[in-house]
């Protein structure tokens, strides 16, 4: 059973071109693109997560142990399965190092600051499960990935296990409402007013990233209701589903956070360049 993917072709592309006009010389503006690539590749495995939320709450689908971690394994499946964008796979690289980043910057504040009774597991444990799956489900590819977050090589194995169990659930729990013949489920897309976070839209827009997941989940699933991708500013850097409004919210906000995660704390821009 594979989710029926739209006709429409991906447009996760690498060098999207947005970067800001400030750049001063070529090497910059390679950086500032490299920067928003990484950001619309976390916004790829955001809206995936996301999707997971929806189709849990619109399905009302059981789920065993944290949602949070079931969506993230749903995010990962589908990049890894059913994305047909070429850097789908680095989409989940560069997703898997923000959560990594955004672990190591907390750490220096001490174990206090670890909120363990979250309903997410914590930014370093999402990493890791995230590897882990990619590893399992492709070795040859993820295996320098694994190496580089020192999994070893027996769990490396033992991740196989991890991503079948995964997938298997999932596809199970999905299948009785996958779509059968041409019907489509109303899903949505909307881009609110993006105000000082515009080249973000843009390179969301550019990306196809939410057309492209609508237009899959429109025709993969059977849906109760209509469904809203929103993209809109929210004040703060997240994304999250609303189940009173049926709607999946991409803040423009965390476009531009992971943004700057990858200029200064991935490439350490602030050490090397004014
Ligand atoms: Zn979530």
């Amino acid at each position: 059973m594979t989710l029926k993917l739209a006709a429409a072709a991906a447009f996760l592309c690498l060098g999207l071109g947005a970067a800001p006009a400030h750049a001063q010389d070529d090497a910059d503006a390679e950086i500032l693109g490299e920067a928003m690539t990484f950001a619309m590749h976390d916004a790829a495995f955001t809206m995936y997560h996301e999707i997971g939320h929806m189709l849990v709450g619109e399905l009302g689908l059981p789920v065993l142990g944290k949602e949070e971690d079931a969506v993230d394994a749903l995010a990962t499946i589908w990049l890894l399965e059913f994305d047909e964008a070429e850097d789908s796979y680095d989409a989940l690289i560069n997703a898997a190092d923000g959560w990594y980043f955004n672990a190591v910057n907390s750490t220096g504040s001490g174990v206090d600051e670890f909120s363990y009774y979250s309903d997410h597991s914590l930014d370093i444990q999402r990493a890791y499960a995230m590897v882990c799956m990619m590893v399992g489900k492709d070795p040859e590819a993820f295996g320098e990935t694994a190496d580089i977050y020192e999994i070893d090589a027996e769990q490396q194995e033992a991740c196989g296990y991890t991503y079948e169990q995964a997938f298997t659930s999932w596809m199970k729990l999905l299948d009785p409402y996958l779509i059968e013949g041409d019907d489509v489920s109303q899903v949505e897309v909307v881009y609110e007013d993006a105000g000082e976070y515009e080249d973000f839209a843009e390179a969301l827009k550019t990306s196809g990233i939410m057309d492209y997941a609508a237009d899959t989940v429109a025709a993969s699933f059977n849906l109760p209701g209509k469904v809203t991708f929103r993209a809109t500013q929210c004040g703060e850097a997240n994304a999250f589903y609303s189940p009173s409004d049926s709607e999946v919210i991409y803040c423009y906000e965390l476009a531009e956070q992971m943004f700057y995660m990858y200029l200064y704390d991935i490439v350490g821009w602030g050490d090397t360049a004014n």
